[in-house]
C-alpha cells in the first residue's frame, strides 16, 4: 500500500531562485493530503502533475503567510477545475477568518463547499479520519500558535495470499469474508485463514512537524514514528538566532529524532542563506545518520 509524501517546498520565509515556502503532498493509496500550502504550492501542484481534484483534506500548522498564503489561490484554482467534492482545511485559530475574509473581499464563488475545523494547538488530539489516515495534532511552540500533525496508516483488514486466493478460486465475498480473518466454507470443506491470509503489515507513522523551537515535549507523542519531518531553519552556529526567532537547529532536530526513535529524520524549512541543503545532512549525521535533506521534488516512502 502506497503511503509516501512529495515535498513541495521546503524555504523558510520566502520563495527564493524557483523554490517556494513549506508544502508537501502525503499520498495514502492515491488519497491526497495537503500538509501546509505556501504561496506558489498551485505551481508546484501542476508542475508535479498531481490529481488536484484527489486532495481530501488540507492541514496548515500555522498562520504565518510561509505556510498559509498559496491556500485561497489554490482554492480558487479547484474550483475553475470543476472541483465538487466537499474539502477539509485544518488549521489553528484564525483560519477560519483568514479564508473567509480573502474569498469575500475577492467576491469568490466556490464550486464546492469548504468545510474548515479550527484546531486546539496545544492539545495531542486525534483531529481527522478516514479509511486511510487518521490524524492527530502535535502541539509545537513557535511565535504564533502552531501544531504538527502525526498522519498514521490506516491498515483494514489482513493482507490475503495472492498464491493461496487464485489456488481455492475464491469468489470476491470470500475474499472479504477472508480479509476479515474468517475461515471460507467450500463444497469440499473449509479452508482455516491461516492458509489464506498473513498478519497485515504494521500501520505506518509521519510526523510533520515546523515551525518550531526545539520542544522535546513532543518526543513520546512522535516516539517510533517511522519518517519525522522537522524544521532545521539553521546550522548550529546561529542556534542562539534559532531561540530568538522560535526556530531549531540541525543538531536540535537530529537529537528530537534520536530521542523518538524515528526511522528516517526529513530536515527541511531552511534559511534561503543555505545554496546548498545537503551541508545539513553532513552537520545533522554524527547525532542521527539516516537523515535527509528535503529537497523540492523530493519523493520518501514512509
Ligand atoms: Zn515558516
Ligand atoms: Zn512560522
Amino acid at each position: 500500500m502506497k503511503f509516501q509524501v512529495l515535498v513541495l517546498g521546503t524555504n523558510a520565509a520566502l520563495p527564493l531562485k524557483g523554490k517556494i515556502t513549506s508544502a508537501q503532498i502525503l499520498n495514502a493509496d492515491d488519497n491526497l493530503y495537503l500538509l501546509d500550502c505556501g504561496e506558489g504550492t498551485q505551481m508546484k501542484i501542476e508542475q508535479y502533475r498531481i490529481k488536484r481534484n484527489r486532495i481530501k483534506a488540507v492541514f496548515i500548522s500555522h498562520l504565518h503567510g510561509d505556510h498559509c498564503y498559496g491556500l485561497p489561490g489554490l482554492l480558487t484554482s479547484l474550483s475553475h477545475h470543476h472541483r465538487k467534492t466537499p474539502l477539509h482545511i485544518f488549521g489553528p485559530a484564525g483560519i477560519r477568518s483568514f479564508v473567509e475574509v480573502v474569498l469575500e473581499c475577492s467576491n469568490a464563488y466556490l464550486g464546492f463547499e469548504i468545510h474548515i475545523h479550527e484546531t486546539d494547538t496545544t492539545q495531542h488530539s486525534k483531529i481527522y479520519e478516514d479509511q486511510h489516515i487518521e490524524v492527530f495534532t502535535i502541539p509545537l511552540l513557535h511565535r504564533v500558535p502552531t501544531c504538527g500533525y502525526l498522519i498514521r496508516q490506516r491498515i483494514r483488514g489482513r493482507n490475503l495470499k495472492e498464491d493461496a486466493i487464485r489456488e481455492y478460486h475464491l469468489t470476491i465475498p470470500q475474499i472479504k469474508q477472508a480479509k476479515k480473518g474468517e475461515d471460507i466454507q467450500t463444497a469440499t470443506g473449509i479452508i482455516p485463514n491461516a492458509q489464506l491470509t498473513k498478519e497485515p503489515q504494521k500501520p505506518r507513522s509521519y510526523a510533520y512537524c515546523t515551525d518550531t523551537v526545539y520542544h522535546p515535549e513532543m518526543i513520546p507523542l512522535i516516539k517510533d514514528v517511522d519518517v519525522l519531518y522537522h524544521e532545521t531553519t539553521y546550522l548550529d552556529d546561529l542556534e542562539s538566532e534559532a531561540a530568538a526567532r522560535m526556530h531549531s537547529t540541525i543538531s536540535q532536530a537530529a537529537r528530537i529524532a534520536a530521542a523518538a526513535n524515528a526511522g528516517r529524520l526529513l530536515a527541511g524549512h531552511f534559511s534561503g542563506r543555505y545554496a546548498d541543503v545537503r551541508v545539513f545532512e553532513h552537520a545533522g549525521k554524527a547525532l542521527f545518520a539516516n537523515i535527509l535533506a528535503a529537497e523540492e521534488g523530493l519523493v520518501v516512502d514512509i
